[in-house]
């Protein structure tokens, strides 16, 4: 692992994953009970190959793990654009362009920062991935070469991640941020996830996480079947939210969140 890389992002070695998950005091158990009667649940986002190792250690180490997975990306097995962008920040072959510094770490996530602002304002799919071509066209990048384990997962995959015992959960249809989208756009967005994975996998807990993590219910939202909206954000305590919304913690695999982990379940 080379927490520098715009590649790395958001992963975790798994000798320390797997060495964290064994150490839990507890294994940890099926999400919707979890949702309807507390204790500990381990979910993974993105249908990305590291994603599906993830979720096979878990398993393993006799955890039961939720994959959130985008459907559209999964069907057409085409990879997430912010996994292009970051690959194609990684991968420009100068040290400046304009006033960003592409070589520093530090450098890369702020020039991250500035064009996430961009992405998200974006409607559709296919702007987002014009958009990203676009600024790997900007960085002098051909085409970002997608590391093996950003790869997205197909229908097969996941398929056998299923025949281990990974369970699996909609994230949308698409990767798209409800913050900025219309109230009927997310609800297309949510339905059309849970309705594909109802029919290709059966799943029917009604359990919604939100992509990015930020976004609560917007105002209006008929939320159909989704019983549970997860939220992923850092600024709110993890657990019940409000009703029908909780929020997760990030897996940081550290000792300090080991401990914390422990004193919730004392
Ligand atoms: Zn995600």
């Amino acid at each position: 692992m080379q927490p520098e890389l715009m590649t790395h992002r958001n992963l975790l070695d798994s000798a320390r994953v797997e060495e964290f998950l064994g150490a839990l005091p507890v294994r940890a158990s099926p999400l919707s009970q979890v949702l309807a009667r507390g204790g500990l649940a381990l979910t993974v986002d993105d249908a990305s190959r590291a994603a599906g190792e993830a979720a096979r250690l878990a398993r393993r180490l006799g955890h039961e793990v939720t994959i959130f997975v985008n459907p559209d990306n999964v069907q057409s097995v085409r990879p997430h654009y912010f996994f292009l962008l970051n690959a194609a920040l990684e991968q420009a072959p100068y040290a400046r362009l304009g006033s960003w510094d592409l070589r520093s770490p530090a450098g890369r996530r702020d020039i991250r920062k500035q064009l996430k602002q961009e992405f998200l304002r974006l409607d559709t799919e296919e702007d987002r991935m014009e958009w990203v071509r676009a600024v790997a066209a900007r960085l002098e990048v051909e085409e970002p070469d997608l590391p093996d384990h950003l790869v997205t997962l197909g229908v097969d995959e996941l398929e056998d991640l299923v025949s281990a015992g990974v369970q699996l959960g909609n994230h949308g249809w698409q990767h798209a941020d409800p913050r900025h989208q219309d109230v009927s756009s997310v609800e297309l967005l949510v339905e059309r996830g849970a309705t594909w994975l109802q029919e290709t996998f059966g799943v029917s807990e009604g359990v919604f996480a939100v992509p990015f993590g930020k976004a609560l219910p917007p105002r209006g939202l008929d939320l159909g079947q989704v019983r549970w909206w997860l939220l992923s954000d850092a600024r709110l305590h993890p657990g019940f939210v409000g009703p029908g919304l909780y929020n997760r913690m990030e897996l940081l695999a550290s000792d300090d969140q080991l401990a914390e982990i422990e004193g919730w379940l004392r």
